[in-house]
C-alpha cells in the first residue's frame, strides 16, 4: 500500500511526488495520459522558481530553455506597452519540461501509472479508495492534482464545476520571427494570445478566446482570422508563422472559479486547489509552490509506517488550508479582476495608455500576480534534496 497516491501528473503532482519520494514515502502516481504529451500552455515560467530548483538538483539549462526579461502587452488598436521584467522567467515547453520530471521521479522511485484514469475517490474508516479504470487502490493519503477540471470534479460534486465558464485555450508551436528574451501578450476582443521562445527553435502561441466567438465563425481557423488577428502585432506571426504541430491542442471551460485546497479530506495542488488568469504567467510556478507547501505540510503531520489518527488528519489539513490561502487566495483574487479587465478592446487600450504614463502601476500588477522567490524550509531541507 502507498503512503500516498496523487492523482494527476502535471507539475503539482510530479513535483509533490518528488518531494515525498525524497522524504521517504511510498508514492504513486496516477496520470491518465503517457508522457510526453502536449498541454494548453503558454510555457512561461516565472524565475521565483529557480532557488527552489537549485537545492532539489533541477537544472533547465541543458533542456535549451530561452531566457525572457522583457514584457510587451500590445492592442487591437495597435498601442504597445513594453517593461522590463526584473525577476524574469524562462520559455520551455510542457512537452519537454513534463517529461524530464516524469524521467527524474521515476529514476528516483516514484511508481507511476500512466494510461489510467481515476473514476472516484472515495474516503471511509479513514483511509482512502481510488478506482481507477484498471483497479482499486488503498492509501491513507491522496493528493488532487488533477489540473483546471476533471471528471473527479462532477464526481465530488465540486461547486465552481456547476458554474459554465466561456473559456477556451488553443495552443500551437510554430517557427516564427521574433525575440528570443520576449514575452508578448496580444489582446483582442475576449481574449489575448501570449507569444515566447521556448527550447531549441520553437515559439509557443497560446491563446484565450470565447466561446460564444468560435461558435459565431464555427472553426479555429475562422476564430484565428477573425478575432484573434484583430491585434496587428499577432496577425503578423500568424501570417508568417511555419506551424510544428499537426494540430493545435485545444481546451475548454477554463475556469477561474474559486475553489478550496481541501475537499472530502483529498490535499488538493496545484490548479485543482485553484487557477490564476493565464494572463498573470504563474500558474505553473504557483502548481510547484503548492506542492512544496503540501509536501512540507504532509512530512510535518504524517510519519510512515505509523499510525494517522483522525486528529492528526483534521491538524493537516487545517494547516494546508491556512498556508495555502496565506500564499494563495490574494493573488488567485486580483487574477480574477485582471481577467475582466482584458476582454474588452478599448480597456485594454486604455489600461495600455495608463502604464505608458505610470510604469509604476505595472511594477504594482507584477508584483500583486507574482510572489517571491521561494524554496524548502530549513527544518525540511535535508529529507527533500538528497536523492535516494
Ligand atoms: C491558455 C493558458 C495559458 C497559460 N499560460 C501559462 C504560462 O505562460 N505560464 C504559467 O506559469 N502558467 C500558464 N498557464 C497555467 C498553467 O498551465 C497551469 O497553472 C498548470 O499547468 C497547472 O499545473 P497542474 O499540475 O495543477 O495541472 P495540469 O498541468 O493540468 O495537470 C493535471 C493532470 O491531471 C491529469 N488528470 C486529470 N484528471 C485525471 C484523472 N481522472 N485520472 C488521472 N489523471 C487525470 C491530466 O491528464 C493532467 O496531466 C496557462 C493556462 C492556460 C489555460
Amino acid at each position: 500500500m502507498a503512503d500516498v497516491i496523487i492523482v494527476g501528473g502535471g507539475l503539482a503532482g510530479l513535483f509533490n511526488a518528488l518531494l515525498l519520494n525524497r522524504a521517504g514515502m511510498q508514492v504513486t502516481l496516477i496520470e491518465k495520459k503517457v508522457y510526453p504529451f502536449h498541454r494548453v500552455c503558454g510555457e512561461y515560467i516565472s524565475n521565483e522558481v529557480l532557488p527552489f530548483f537549485d537545492q532539489l538538483g533541477i537544472d533547465v539549462a541543458p533542456l535549451q530553455v530561452s531566457r525572457i526579461n522583457r514584457l510587451e502587452v500590445t492592442a487591437a488598436s495597435g498601442a504597445k506597452f513594453s517593461h522590463p521584467l526584473d525577476l524574469g522567467g524562462f520559455g520551455l515547453s510542457r512537452y519537454t519540461f513534463d517529461h524530464y520530471m516524469y524521467q527524474k521521479a521515476s529514476a528516483e522511485g516514484v511508481r507511476f501509472l500512466l494510461d489510467t484514469q481515476v473514476e472516484d475517490i472515495r474516503f471511509h474508516n479513514n483511509s482512502f479508495e481510488v478506482i481507477t479504470n484498471h483497479e482499486t487502490l488503498t492509501a491513507p493519503l491522496v493528493i488532487g492534482a488533477f489540473g483546471k477540471r476533471s471528471n473527479l470534479d462532477r464526481k465530488l460534486n465540486r461547486a465552481f464545476f456547476y458554474r459554465r465558464s466561456p473559456y477556451v485555450g488553443i495552443k500551437v508551436h510554430a517557427k516564427i520571427n521574433f525575440p528570443d528574451d520576449l514575452i508578448q501578450l496580444n489582446n483582442y476582443k475576449d481574449g489575448y494570445c501570449g507569444v515566447i521562445k521556448v527550447e531549441a527553435d520553437r515559439y509557443c502561441m497560446c491563446s484565450l478566446a470565447h466561446r460564444d466567438d468560435l461558435r459565431k465563425y464555427g472553426s479555429l481557423e475562422a476564430l484565428q482570422e477573425n478575432i484573434i488577428c484583430q491585434n496587428p502585432y499577432q496577425k503578423e506571426l500568424f501570417d508568417h508563422a511555419e506551424l510544428l504541430m499537426d494540430k493545435p491542442e485545444v481546451i475548454n471551460e477554463i475556469s477561474f472559479e474559486k475553489k478550496q485546497p481541501v475537499e472530502n479530506h483529498i490535499l488538493m495542488s496545484g490548479d485543482t486547489a485553484g487557477m490564476i488568469a493565464p494572463l498573470c504567467g504563474n500558474g505553473m510556478t504557483m502548481a510547484i509552490h503548492s506542492a512544496k507547501i503540501l509536501s512540507e505540510t504532509i512530512r510535518q503531520y504524517y510519519r510512515p509506517n505509523r499510525p494517522f489518527p483522525v486528529q492528526q488528519r483534521a491538524a493537516l489539513e487545517q494547516a494546508y488550508r491556512q498556508a495555502w490561502n496565506q500564499q494563495f487566495a490574494r493573488r488567485l483574487w486580483v487574477g480574477r479582476q485582471l481577467q475582466h479587465l482584458f476582454g474588452s478592446n478599448r480597456m485594454i487600450d486604455w489600461a495600455i495608455r495608463s502604464l505608458n504614463y505610470a510604469p509604476l502601476l505595472s511594477q504594482l500588477v507584477m508584483e500583486r500576480t507574482h510572489g517571491k522567490p521561494f524554496n524548502l524550509k530549513p527544518s525540511a531541507f535535508s529529507p527533500f534534496v538528497s536523492p535516494k
